[in-house]
This record gives C-alpha cells, sequence and structure tokens, in this order.
C-alpha cells in the first residue's frame, strides 16, 4: 500500500494558496502524500516564481486544471472566474482523479477543498471519496456565511445579498459586531460580480452540509464567539505556528529574500514592516502620502511594493523619495513574509489586515497598524484593535486619506505603547498553545488525521 493520499483544492488566490500549501506541508509530516491542484493559470505564475527552484520533497505532486477563462481572461474580475469555475473545473477534477486511480497504490483517500470550492464537494461525494472543508480566513467570516438564510430571514439582506440598511450587527452576542457594507459578497465588485458570487454561495451553502469535516486557520482563543456559534468548524491554527520552520510556497511573486540579510544589520524591534497582501492596489496620491509617512517618521522600514500595487504604469514614489531613504528603507517586490515577521528587528506590522497577515502576526507577537481595504480585512482590524488589543487604526482625513502626519504619529505611538506590546507577546503565547502539544487546534488537527487515516 502507498501512503494515504489526499487532493487539494484552494481558491485560485494568493491568500488562499499560501495557506493551502501550508496545510499541505503539516500532511506531509503525518504520512501523506498531497496532489494540489492550482489552475494553469495560477500553476504557471507559481512555477514561474520559484525560477525552476522547486523543492517539495517528492510528496507534494502540483497539477493544474483549466479555470473556464480564456488565457488572456481577466482574472481579478471575481465574478466571471467564480462562474466559470464552477462550469468547468468539476467536470476536469473528476477526469483527474479517474485518472489518478486507475494506479491502485495511488489511489485517493480523502478531497479537501476550500469552502468557496464547495462544488468539490458534490465530486467528491459522487465518486465516494470522504470530504473536507479547510476554510483560510476568520471563522467569523464563515459564520456570516453560513447565516446567508436567517440574513435572508431577519431582512438584513434581500435575495441579492444587498444589505437592506447598512448597519453593524452580531451575529452572537459573544462575536464581534460587523458592518453589513462589508459582507464578503457584497464588496467584490459591481452589483453584477456580487449577484453572481452570492448565488455562489447561498449554492456553497448547500455543497458544503456534505462536507464530512470544517477545519479552519485559526484557534478557539482567538475567535472563542464564532467557534461557539458554529461549533462544527474545528481551528487548526495558526497553522504557521506548528509548521515554523518550512518556507512559505506557493507564492505567485519570485521572493526577494535578501532583505533578510538586511534585517540582519538592523536593531532588534527597530523596523517597520509594511505589506498589503497579494490583492490591495493604490491610486498614486495615497501610495504618495504613505511613502511621505515613512520618510517623516524617523524610523527605519521594509515596505513590500509588489509591482502591481498602485494604478501608475511608471514610478510611484515622490521625486527622490529613494535616494533620500537608501539608508533606512527597503523596498522589495515580494517578501518572505513569515520569516520577516519572525525576525527579532521587526518592531510593528503595517497591515492591510488580510487573515494570513493577521495569523502571522499574531502568531509572532508582532503589534499592528492596520489599513484594511475591504471585505473579511475591516472584521479582522476589529480583532486586531478592539477584541484583542494588538493593534491601532488609522483616522482618515475629510477627502478619505491617510495622511503622512498621521502615519509617522500611529507608527510611534504603537511603538512606544508598553500595553499594546505586553498584550501582543500574550497574543502569541495563547496563539502558540493552541498549536502546542495538547493544544486545542493540535487536538483537532490529530482527529483531523486519524478521521482521514481510519
Ligand atoms: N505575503 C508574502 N510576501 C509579501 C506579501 C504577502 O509572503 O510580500 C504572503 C503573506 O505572508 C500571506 C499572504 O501573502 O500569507 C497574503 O494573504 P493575506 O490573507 O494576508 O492577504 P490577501 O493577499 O489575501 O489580501
Amino acid at each position: 500500500m502507498g501512503k494515504p493520499h489526499i487532493v487539494v483544492i484552494p481558491y485560485p488566490a494568493q491568500g488562499h494558496v499560501i495557506p493551502f500549501m501550508e496545510l499541505s506541508q503539516c500532511l506531509v509530516k503525518q504520512g501523506f502524500k498531497i496532489t494540489f491542484v492550482s489552475t494553469e493559470y495560477n500553476h504557471k505564475r507559481v512555477l514561474k516564481a520559484l525560477r525552476g527552484n522547486i523543492n517539495l520533497g517528492g510528496e507534494i505532486s502540483l497539477v493544474s486544471l483549466p479555470d473556464g477563462l480564456e488565457a488572456c481572461g481577466d482574472r481579478n474580475e471575481l465574478g466571471k472566474l467564480s462562474k466559470a469555475i464552477f462550469q468547468v473545473m468539476p467536470g476536469k477534477l473528476e477526469e483527474l482523479i479517474d485518472r489518478i486511480n486507475m494506479t491502485e497504490e495511488e489511489k485517493i483517500t480523502c478531497i479537501i477543498t476550500d469552502w468557496s470550492m464547495g462544488w468539490a464537494l458534490e465530486v467528491a461525494e459522487k465518486m465516494k471519496i470522504r470530504r473536507a472543508i479547510y476554510w483560510p480566513a476568520a471563522a467569523a467570516i464563515l459564520c456570516s456565511l453560513i447565516s446567508i438564510p436567517k440574513l435572508l430571514s431577519d431582512g438584513i439582506i434581500d435575495g441579492d445579498g444587498t444589505p437592506l440598511n447598512n448597519q453593524m450587527i452580531q451575529l452572537a452576542p459573544t462575536m464581534p459586531a460587523m458592518d453589513t457594507a462589508n459582507f464578503v459578497w457584497a464588496c467584490l465588485g459591481d452589483f453584477t460580480t456580487q449577484k453572481i458570487i452570492f448565488d455562489l454561495m447561498v449554492k456553497t451553502n448547500e455543497a458544503a452540509k456534505m462536507a464530512d469535516r470544517i477545519i479552519s486557520n485559526s484557534a478557539y482563543d482567538l475567535e472563542p464567539g464564532a467557534f461557539s456559534l458554529a461549533p462544527n468548524i474545528l481551528p487548526i491554527g495558526p497553522l504557521l505556528a506548528s509548521n515554523r520552520l518550512g518556507d512559505q510556497l506557493g507564492y505567485f511573486w519570485p521572493e526577494d529574500s535578501t532583505c533578510l540579510k538586511w534585517l540582519d544589520q538592523q536593531p532588534p524591534k527597530s523596523v517597520v514592516y509594511v505589506a498589503f497582501g497579494s490583492f490591495t492596489v493604490f491610486d498614486k496620491t495615497q501610495f504618495q502620502e504613505l511613502a511621505q509617512g515613512l520618510e517623516l517618521s524617523s524610523r527605519s522600514f521594509l515596505w513590500v511594493v509588489r509591482p502591481d500595487i498602485t494604478t501608475e504604469t511608471n514610478d510611484a514614489y515622490p521625486e527622490g523619495f529613494q535616494e533620500r531613504v537608501a539608508t533606512r528603507g527597503r523596498m522589495v517586490g515580494w517578501a518572505p513574509q513569515q520569516k520577516v515577521l519572525s525576525h527579532p528587528s521587526i518592531s510593528c506590522f503595517l497591515s492591510h489586515c488580510g487573515w494570513n497577515s493577521t495569523m502571522e502576526g499574531v502568531s509572532n507577537g508582532v503589534p499592528f497598524l492596520c489599513w484594511p481595504y475591504f471585505a473579511d480585512q475591516f472584521l479582522n482590524e476589529t480583532y486586531i484593535c478592539d477584541v484583542w488589543k494588538v493593534g491601532l487604526k488609522f483616522d482618515k482625513n475629510k477627502c478619505g486619506i491617510i495622511t503622512r502626519e498621521e502615519i509617522k504619529n500611529k507608527v510611534e505611538t504603537v511603538i512606544s505603547d508598553e500595553k499594546i506590546k505586553a498584550r501582543a507577546a500574550e497574543l502569541k503565547r495563547l496563539a502558540m498553545q493552541n498549536v502546542g502539544e495538547a493544544g486545542y487546534s493540535s487536538e483537532n488537527f490529530k482527529n483531523f488525521i486519524e478521521w482521514i487515516k481510519s
């Protein structure tokens, strides 16, 4: 008999591919073989970013399926992409599994899919394969998706998913307040996109009933309210904390690891790490204000400036900025973020509050400055600033801009706030306890492994 073989299927976005890779690495350590399914488009990006330098240890095999869009189609149009995936990928997945299953010792034991790829559960059920959902964001967000029928019957949203009155609601008394305008489906694009995504989410809620298990990259101690509202969601995270020494895999951009050497030369707790994940785009005014804020603060900084981070095609930095900050500022296209955040020279994390970034900051005990852009990032900001109290929010001016003075002031405030630093250290301890020996997340993960093997 070969090793038990799992098919893993992330939604094709960077913030999903990375935590699914992390989960795959954890499963390999437990003696599984993984077939990691990407879309052809992302598969090519990952291989290109690795520059042929692939070392997955033989137990993770990367495969790709078409996503249903033309090669030149715009993958940022999430409605179109999700619809095309839904139409094309189920059939292709079935063919893939049929091919793999032709070799007896390769036979698929289990499918682990993203909630956002819930159609894979129907394929698994049809093929009589056990199946699980892995949710890579806050459990509270999954609670909001599962609550769609209740939100409809309570008149909080209409049949298209549009919030009837923009308001703050709590899904349960112990859960953080959510702004209905920031429901995930309501802020991913225009009305057509919202409608497509919302309808798919309603369908996925049905498909999710076929899941034998739901695991998530969170911890009971981080989101007790969400886990008591939905006790069937089993936290196994923060996953990276249990996968500490592993390299992050599945990047869409080549990582610039030279910044680690630069960090080695900086004093302890002296560098502000600035990164906005894989999606966020700045207009020129706000980008320049951020640059000037970093310049105005006297601190050293490491700033991730993705090639596509601004709407500008040409250099968007203020004139002479790079020369002026050369001795204390470093800009990179894509950083090995987990290694950066665990570096002793980092003092705080100026973040867009994506869930992966949030978990990575929490696991390293780093205080946050929160700059959310859309969707779940606002709820994550609420967790960081109002629930865990390990970070600060920015205030916008009358024109909706976060000014250079505001940036400078908040950087100084968070770095000198001993209470925030102490709480961040305590939160790290709690997170580590959850993934430590006999921690709740570890126990859930062990049970999950036993279930797959049984
Ligand atoms: N990331 C990285 N290097 C960078 C910027 C981001 O490795 O320079 C990783 C980060 O560690 C995280 C992921 O990209 O795992 C971003 O996910 P997140 O949920 O924070 O944000 P999203 O990209 O989904 O908005």
